[in-house]
């Protein structure tokens, strides 16, 4: 077909003009992106401050904070750092530096607590976090913190934490002598991003420089990702770290970063900026149709093209709503999950973009099966099961976890996506339901599990299952089913309120039922599509 869409047997694949992955094993991410040609002059803007990075001053921060980091810090191949940091220019410099080192970049959710960044901390290891001084108190005492602050902030000496080093000075630093560095080999570990797959809590991902390489040299081809960008997306998500410290950079595209996701600012820095391009996750996209009259009468948005939109489903109301209300703007979808690494379903075209209902043609860096989830059996085009992709993006498992790792990524290499998909004729993928746990709150990741282990710590709880509740705005809040125990009469605010003081603010539960028992499978699993069915009947 046009767009390039083929089928063998029971796979689906889409060929586009080849991407010459390079063949040297010993090629790290960082400097493969630095290798690209480009014509882009402006790298970073700062939305707040203003602070500019052109692509020679980024790649002069590098290498510096690189030899700093290797030199000052003793950061080495195979280390793993932190990231905990809202959006920032520093969190690109800081990424590019560590990965060219050969050590791994993890993230975290700024708005997880202590105790969830605690957990973090001690399934990853990370000798070193890099973090700003208003969320150092959030992490363990006795860790070992790189700042990410503006030079003019004044650095406060946080309790508890021991300050090793400032990125901005860093930055500053004149290079000296020879540069010592260990060889990075293409299947060393590059990034670790936490998600929870399709069933548990959430785990380390463990990404590949090969798998980013591949993802950046797909990037290349994609020809709306040229322009002047708006980042609010957050970067401790895959989304916003694969995107904006990675792909924009070897394309030469300007970014200007928020530090968080505000509404006002993000149109004032589109009009400021002149910004063709928003990347946004659904809810962003819900809030701009409810808002547009007024957003219209206070910013000019005429340079503004294209709003790629992904990391949850987008429904059809809000395509129309958009379209309506900024008819000159397209929205273009993407679909992949964190152990993709940007693999799955993207548009490019404006042409594409007028497809309703699909999240984008199936990338060319993949291979999809459709899998009967009850039967095992490759269905065809046009029929929906599960998705499954293999390719070079695909992560190489979970960190730490061979029993998850066998259960998402089979033997072949096939990742199951716990996505229930078809893929019609020309191509092109349709998310039709979510076959795995996770809920997905404003585009957040909210492990059920996570939940539920909580729940069931309660003196009053016999038993609890966590299920994703529709909402227009968020797209999904978590409710639970709790069986109380004889005699209690636990309720409803009672079981919020006991999460919510565990747990970060997406994470809550906003909705509670009791039930006599969970329903569950003869052998013990909680049968949620039965609760969600019976949670939405009233509807
Ligand atoms: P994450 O690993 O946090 O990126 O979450 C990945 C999951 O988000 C996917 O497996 C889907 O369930 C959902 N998702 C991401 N993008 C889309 C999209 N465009 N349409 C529907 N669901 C999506």
């Amino acid at each position: 077909s046009r767009s390039g869409f083929c089928k063998s047997n029971s796979t689906f694949y889409t060929k586009r003009s080849p991407m010459g992955l390079p063949a040297n094993p010993s090629l790290d991410v960082t400097t493969f992106i630095s290798s690209q040609p480009h014509c882009g002059t402006t790298a970073f803007i700062d939305a707040a401050t203003g602070h500019t990075l052109s692509f020679s001053d980024l790649w002069r921060a590098v290498d510096r904070v690189a030899e700093c980091l290797h030199r000052d810090v003793g950061i080495r191949r195979g280390d793993v750092v932190l990231v905990l940091s809202p959006n920032s220019i520093y969190i690109p410099v800081v990424c590019l530096s560590v990965m060219s080192l050969g050590a791994v970049v993890t993230t975290a959710n700024t708005l997880n607590t202590p105790g969830e960044i605690s957990r973090q901390i001690a399934d990853s290891n990370p000798t070193v976090a890099f973090t700003t001084v208003q969320l150092a108190s959030k992490l363990p005492a006795g860790i070992s913190v790189v700042l990410l602050t503006e030079e003019e902030e004044r650095v406060e000496p946080t309790r508890g934490v021991v300050v090793v080093g400032v990125v901005s000075e860093m930055m500053r630093k004149e290079p000296r002598g020879q540069r010592v560095r260990d060889r990075v080999e293409q299947d060393d570990t590059a990034v670790m991003l936490y998600s929870s797959g399709t069933t548990g809590p959430s785990k380390g991902v463990v990404s590949s420089h090969k798998n980013l390489t591949a993802y950046v040299a797909r990037m290349l081809t994609e020809t709306s990702m040229h322009g002047t960008l708006i980042c609010t997306v957050p970067m401790f998500h895959t989304y916003g770290l694969l995107t904006f410290a990675m792909a924009t950079v070897a394309l030469g595209s300007t970014v200007v970063i928020l530090r968080r996701f505000e509404l006002n600012d993000m149109m004032a820095a589109v009009e400021k900026h002149r910004a063709t391009t928003l990347l946004l996750a659904p809810p962003v996209l819900v809030a701009m149709v409810n808002e547009a009259d007024s957003i219209k009468a206070k910013y000019d948005l005429s340079s503004l093209k294209t709003v790629r939109c992904g990391g949850a489903p987008l429904s059809k109301e809000a395509t129309e709503g958009f379209l309506e209300k900024y008819p000159t703007v397209h929205i273009l979808q993407a679909y992949a999950l964190t152990e993709s690494n940007g693999g799955g379903a993207f548009i490019d075209t404006v042409e594409d973009s007028r497809r309703f209902g699909t999240s984008g043609l199936l990338t060319c860096d993949v291979e999809a099966r459709i899998v009967d989830p009850d039967t095992g059996r490759f269905m065809g085009i046009n029929q929906t099961g599960e998705l499954w992709l293999k390719g070079p993006t695909i992560a190489k498992g979970y960190f730490k976890n061979k029993e998850a790792t066998n259960e998402t990524i089979n033997s072949e290499g096939w990742l199951k996506t716990g996505d229930l998909c078809y893929i019609d004729e020309d191509g092109f993928v349709f998310v039709v339901d979510r076959l795995k746990e996770l809920i997905k709150y404003k585009g957040y990741q909210v492990p059920p599990a996570e939940l539920e282990a909580l729940l069931i710590t309660h003196p009053d709880i016999l038993d609890a299952a966590v299920i994703p509740f529709p909402d227009k705005e968020a797209g999904q809040y978590p409710m639970a089913y709790v069986t109380r125990k004889v005699g209690s009469n636990l309720s409803e605010k009672q079981v919020i309120d006991f999460i919510s003081k565990q747990v970060a603010p997406y994470k809550k539960i906003r909705k509670v039922a009791f039930i006599n028992s969970i329903p569950k499978t003869p052998s013990g699993k909680t049968l949620r599509k039965d609760l969600i069915k019976l949670a939405t009947s009233k509807l």
